[in-house]
């Protein structure tokens, strides 16, 4: 019931997307754990066993250790001529000459002498050994392991660092697996589809059909962008897609790179953002450095609110990292020229969080609304999802399109998949039409919980009201044309709108045409109270734009009897400068002028009431024409609206 459309946003953020393959799409194989992980184990295995063979057979060739004593015996039966000492052995040679090491890894120890009999004991702390070396005239000497063997480097250095380090690429290869990219800081992750991945087409999506119409034009930049540039015109950076959750935003952001035939990067905006501050801009950066060198090609940026919230909001604890995502994607966007065919597609659907910087010319500056479907376009969604499914003779899709009034595409989408197994369930070839009533009553069931469905009785206020609306607008010269009314509830807020759309830029208003503007806001609850003979709650936002006007009028703009051009607020520069909210300007009048003021807001308002009523009064007939055709068909366009007007 919001006459401009911009009523309150929805507050609830929640995503609803249906499956993008209703039934039986295809599905590509994605099942592969652990595939890393297998292989790191079988290497970290080959490596100590590996390792353990080497020490083996290359440094330590083993001895049987003989006891101390025995050791000691054959020094003094003279068997044994030298004696080599290090930290864990005593090695009892029978010869005399000592090798030099061989220089490359030998299959010995290296002090052997090819003939020696070796005898090896773990050494006591026995200072009479030396003693009796030195009796018996034998050679002994001490060696140090380290350094000594270029194996020795290998294996007490290189190899160990090598275990570790298969070890740390393990454990980061799992880490990875796991989601959390520590190590690849800046890496981006979009998903880069290859031109001819992009199946989707403008055909797969309906109900739109204003929205498609906008970016048919964005196609066409992208195929033939010389058409433009030759001409000297500028095309257009961003484009916003704005509408609620499952309306079927990314849907068209595909189908725009599909008929393009261009690269197609996507991305969500929490992807952006990461635990670390200056990932994200990293990772924008990446995003449209890759872009550049594909183009022609779309980057989609979905929900883009999660990193194009407005800045302004928090002035405590703002987030740092969400900052200089935003501000490395307003560079970004400054950055490219817009010849080289590069085109952003961004999706939201809270257009009011957003940041205004987004919204500035070179950047977002195309909105496009992507809307509820009405009928019409509802049909259209279920005859394009149950193309795939195999339908009763007696199945009528114009019958669930119409009890399925404020239904999604995604919702659409999950009826049709939602009929085709209560078929298969029932053990039927073919889906039947109460397959489908089964399987809206299952979604309403869940949408009511959301607040998404209005019964039928309301559905009738809310079609009377936003006629209430039109006919005033249609009726009060000089009011801006009606150009569309509708009661498919609109994302944010509105159960129904009526749209005028300006004829020419105003920046003056007569104090007629302000009248006017109460008029046309007022029509609302006039209608509801002439053909229901009640008020409800539907026109809460109307009165407040009326009560507004009517205030405006008395203290800005002069035009009271008692003030006349007198200005009773002053225009203060407050410390936020003249954008200050209303409670920043100074009221200089005293309480009894407040009370005049009252007064006389109420006075307007109800004077201009009577009038409306008395209007929709005498044009009765219309009401209930233009009010049953918009029950009927859920919206009405300009033509349509003015060919009943016609008939009278
Ligand atoms: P949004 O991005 O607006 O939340 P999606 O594009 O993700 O919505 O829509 C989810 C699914 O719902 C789509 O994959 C499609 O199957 C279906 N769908 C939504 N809107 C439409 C539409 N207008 N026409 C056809 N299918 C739609
Ligand atoms: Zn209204
Ligand atoms: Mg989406």
């Amino acid at each position: 019931m919001n006459n401009s459309g911009s009523g309150d946003p929805r507050k609830n953020k929640k995503k609803n997307s249906g499956p993008d393959f209703p039934f039986g799409g295809p599905r590509l194989p994605d099942f592969k754990p652990f595939k890393g992980w297998k292989f790191s184990i079988v290497y970290i295995l080959i490596l100590v066993v590996g390792m353990s063979l080497f020490n083996y057979v290359f440094l330590n060739r083993v001895n049987p250790t003989i006891d101390f004593s025995e050791f000691k015996n054959k020094i003094v039966s003279g068997e044994i001529k030298r004696v080599e000492l290090t930290d864990s052995y005593f090695t009892g040679y029978t010869t005399l000459q000592r090798r030099e090491p061989l220089p490359t890894p030998p299959l010995r120890n290296p002090y052997a002498a090819p003939s020696d009999a070796v005898y090896r004991t773990v050494p006591i702390n026995d200072p009479e050994i030396i003693k009796l070396m030195d009796e018996k005239g034998i050679a002994y000497y001490a060696v140090s392991r380290e350094g000594s063997t270029i194996l020795n480097i290998i294996f007490s250095w290189v190899l160990p660092i090598a275990f570790f380090f298969f070890i740390w690429r393990f454990l980061m290869k799992r880490l990875g697996n796991m989601g959390g990219n520590v190590l690849s800081v800046g890496q981006n992750r979009a998903v880069i589809v290859a031109e001819g991945d992009i199946v989707t087409r403008f055909s797969d999506v309906a109900g739109v059909d204003e929205a498609k119409e906008e970016l048919v034009e964005v196609v066409d930049f992208l195929k033939t962008p010389k058409k433009y540039t030759d001409i000297g015109g500028k095309i257009p950076k961003g484009v916003l897609l704005v509408g609620p959750p499952g309306t079927g935003k990314t849907l068209l952001a595909r189908a725009v790179a599909g008929e393009a035939g261009v690269a197609f990067f996507r991305m969500s905006g929490a992807d952006f953002v990461e635990m670390f501050v200056g990932v994200g801009a990293a990772r924008v950066r990446d995003l449209f450095k890759q872009a550049r060198d594909k183009a022609p090609c779309i980057i989609f940026i979905d929900e883009l609110d999660a990193i194009g919230k407005s800045r302004i909001n928090n002035i405590a604890g703002g987030n740092d990292e969400r900052e200089q995502t935003l501000n490395q994607l307003l560079v970004e966007m400054d950055g490219f020229d817009a010849t080289s065919g590069l085109i952003i597609l961004a999706a939201t659907n809270r257009p009011d969080v957003l940041d205004p910087a987004l919204l500035r010319p070179g950047r977002f500056d195309r909105q496009v609304l992507v809307d509820r479907p009405d009928l019409k376009g509802r049909e259209a969604i279920l005859r394009i999802h149950s193309s795939a499914v195999k339908l009763g003779s007696q199945v009528d899709l114009a019958a669930v399109a119409r009890s399925t009034s404020g239904f999604v595409g995604a919702d659409l989408a999950n009826i049709v998949n939602e009929a085709a197994l209560l078929a298969v369930r029932g053990g039927r070839q073919l889906v039947a039409q109460k397959d489908f009533e089964e399987a809206i009553e299952k979604t309403v069931a869940g949408l009511q919980k959301k607040n998404r469905i209005i019964s039928p009785h309301e559905r009738r206020i809310v079609a009377f009201h936003e006629t209430g609306h039109a006919l005033v607008a249609a009726f009060t010269p000089g009011s801006d044309p009606v150009q569309k009314i509708s009661i498919v509830p609109r994302g944010f807020g509105a159960l129904g709108y009526t749209l005028q759309m300006p004829v020419e830029d105003r920046y003056l208003m007569t104090q007629d045409e302000l009248l006017g503007k109460i008029d046309v806001l007022l029509g609302g609850r006039a209608a509801e109270e002439l053909v229901f003979e009640k008020i409800s709650t539907g026109a809460a936002n109307d009165l407040t734009k009326a009560t507004d006007i009517a205030r405006k009028m008395i203290t800005d703009y002069g035009m009271s009897s008692r003030f006349r051009n007198v200005a009773l607020t002053q225009r203060g520069a407050g410390i936020l400068g003249p954008q200050a909210p209303e409670p920043m300007f100074h009221r200089e009048y005293s309480e009894a002028t407040q009370q005049y003021i009252d007064e006389e807001i109420a006075h307007i308002v109800e004077r201009q009431y009577a009038v409306v009523k008395d209007t929709l009064g005498r044009n009765r007939n219309v009401l209930n024409r233009v009010a049953g055709l918009l029950l009927e068909k859920e919206s009405l366009d300009e033509k349509e609206f003015k060919e009943l007007l016609e008939q009278g």
